[in-house]
């Protein structure tokens, strides 16, 4: 059984990116979005472990951003127009299978596989955003592997829904397949070839969507898996994880493994364009009520004190309901975590804040 929490992000999470207050943005993004993306990527890490029976987190790390350091005045700077996990290769001494241009040792694996959320919605992709200092020979190991699984790594991505962002100019004919693009690229030494799902799942994004986005992250992944061991200087699994994979889906054919409408596709690069824009012309909006609650109990459960550093997940909760008259005034609210929310079930009346 995979552990499932009841996550979801709603139209207050949206409107999080929207909100003027920088230190707002920031601890909300800390206390309250973090964790939740954390809690599905631990779920995406069991789904891997489920269908492929690999340890995934023996070469990978869960890296995260915004990271925040102890120099926070500078933190409000950021814009924070997005917030995502990711799987990425652990520090190492040296990754051997790959070179940098300059010769030096490779420490840093620069590939990621994750779930990026902004004012648009939930993503997946992957990335070589920050090292692009790969010597040719590596890009050309790398771009070798689709020539080699063109047919197969095709069929992972149209299942995830993701596309590469393959270099493209209006000289190529635009019926080219994969592999002419691929070949093209490494003629031209143009070695950009980050993924990006089509389409965001837009919010209110539903615990039904996130299930979708977790089994969509696991079916992409023999591709990262594959970027690893090449890395690594190590033979690909990859057929191997391809047939694990169809055994996974046959057997949950029936489990609801249902495809959401294609939305438009775009490229990482428009995903955080659109971000940076938005977070630029953000007009005054006031925070929706859930973060004045949140702000208020300094991102605490009232009732055990846990908060983001525990993996608590934090609620909204209703002090006296409505159905009992309670009012929707900022007084009539108190932050609770998933295991207070649920302890208090339906006992009415219950404020839980220490007084
Ligand atoms: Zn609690």
């Amino acid at each position: 059984m995979m552990d499932r929490k009841q996550i979801d992000f709603d139209e207050s999470d949206r409107n999080l990116f929207q909100v003027d207050d920088a230190r707002l943005r920031a601890d909300a993004l800390k206390h309250s979005i973090l964790p939740r993306l954390h809690a599905v990527m631990n779920e995406c890490v069991s789904a891997i472990r489920r269908i492929y029976d690999i340890e995934v987190l023996d070469d990978s790390i869960v890296s995260y951003y915004p990271h925040f350091r102890p120099k926070r005045e500078r933190e409000l700077t950021l814009l924070y127009d997005s917030s995502y996990v990711a799987l990425g290769g652990k520090r190492l001494p040296r990754w051997a299978g790959v070179k940098r241009k300059d010769g030096k040792p490779v420490k840093f694996l620069p590939f990621r596989l994750g779930l990026i959320l902004t004012e648009d919605g939930l993503s997946l992709l992957m990335e070589h955003y920050w090292l692009k200092g790969l010597s040719n020979d590596s890009y050309e190991k790398l771009f070798q592997f689709h020539l080699d699984f063109e047919g197969l790594t095709h069929s992972l991505c149209y299942l995830s829904k993701m596309r590469p962002r393959l270099y493209f100019d209006a000289t190529i004919a635009p019926i080219a397949t994969f592999r002419e693009m691929y070949l093209y690229m490494i003629r031209k030494r143009l070695f950009d070839n980050t993924f990006v799902s089509q389409g965001a799942e837009a919010y209110p994004i539903s615990r039904a969507a996130i299930d979708t986005l977790v089994w969509r992250y696991a079916l992409f992944f023999p591709i990262y898996d594959s970027y690893i061991r090449i890395a690594k200087a190590e033979p690909v699994r990859f057929l191997d994880l391809i047939a694990k994979a169809n055994r996974w889906l046959m057997e949950d054919a029936e489990g609801g493994n249902s495809d959401s409408t294609e939305g438009r596709s775009s490229s990482r690069e428009d995903v955080i364009l659109r971000a940076k824009e938005a977070a630029e012309t953000r007009v005054k909006v006031m925070p929706a009520i859930r973060w004045q609650v949140f702000q208020r109990d300094q991102w605490k459960c009232v009732s055990c004190g846990r908060g983001s550093q525990h993996d608590a997940i934090l609620h909204v909760d209703h002090i006296i309901p409505r159905s009992k008259g309670g009012s929707d005034a900022l007084d009539n609210y108190q932050t609770l975590c998933d295991v207070c929310n649920i302890g208090k079930g339906n006992r009415d009346n219950t404020d839980l804040r220490v007084k």
